[in-house]
């Protein structure tokens, strides 16, 4: 049976750096299943659908094929064949995942495609919902948290350096509401599940973020 760690939490909480870093020691693939919201949420920008309009983008969801490839390890999105993994990462793509994210016929759309990675694969998976509703049985599950500030910088800090002239004060904007969103709506909201550990990674180095995930995967697979 694989090994399956479900890491949540909310938006630019180093989810992804640090799963990853924790991935690549342990020999595990790192699933990100933000890109699988992310890239259907372009494909409905692409096509001018209101990301909120439910039936809409429902409408769009036959025509829609999301696979996760992974190249040396590392995870690219395909959207109806093509490479979408730099695209999906701008402020609208964010946006536009986390609208179409609360749409259940999205989350149903989704939900056997993680699933099936992770039956395959030893895998660390992140996301809002994989300790609470994709993998209930994964036997570790993480929360992993940060203060917004924290959090805004680290995304302000990423997207800067990606060349994007964004401002501080609307990457904050952005995330306050996306969480906001993410943990209010109907269906499988963020929130930690009952059996899950929190970390509240603000202050920690990214090493010593990687290094307390890893104890606690070896903590918790170990005995
Ligand atoms: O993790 P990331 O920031 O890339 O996720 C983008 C959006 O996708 C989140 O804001 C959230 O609304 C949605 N999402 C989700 N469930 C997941 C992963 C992401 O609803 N498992």
């Amino acid at each position: 049976m694989s090994v399956n760690v479900a890491i949540d939490g909310p938006a630019g909480a180093g989810k992804s750096t640090v799963a990853k870093g924790a991935a690549a020691k342990l020999g595990y693939i790192y699933v990100d299943t933000g890109a699988l919201y992310r890239a259907v949420g372009v494909y409905a920008l692409r096509n001018g659908i209101d990301t909120k309009n439910a039936d809409g983008v429902s409408s769009l969801l036959p025509e829609i094929s999301v696979e996760l490839k992974f190249i040396d390890g590392v995870q690219h999105v395909l959207l109806n064949g093509d490479d979408v993994s730099v695209e999906i990462r701008t402020p609208d793509a964010s946006m536009a995942a986390s609208n179409v994210s609360a749409i259940p016929a999205v989350r149903a759309f989704l939900f056997d495609l993680q699933r099936d990675i992770a039956k395959k694969n030893n895998c660390l998976m992140d996301g809002r919902d994989i300790g609470t509703v994709v993998l209930p049985n994964a036997q570790v599950k993480i929360f992993l948290t940060a203060d917004p500030e924290e959090r805004a910088m680290r995304r302000y800090k990423e997207l800067k350096e990606k060349g994007s002239d964004v401002k501080y004060e609307d990457v904050l904007d952005d995330l306050i509401k996306r969480d906001y969103q993410d943990s209010h709506r109907e269906i499988a909201p963020l929130k930690p599940a009952e059996d899950s550990v929190v970390f509240n990674t603000t202050g920690y180095t990214l090493e010593e973020s990687v290094a307390k995930v890893i104890s606690i995967i070896e903590e918790k697979t170990n005995g």
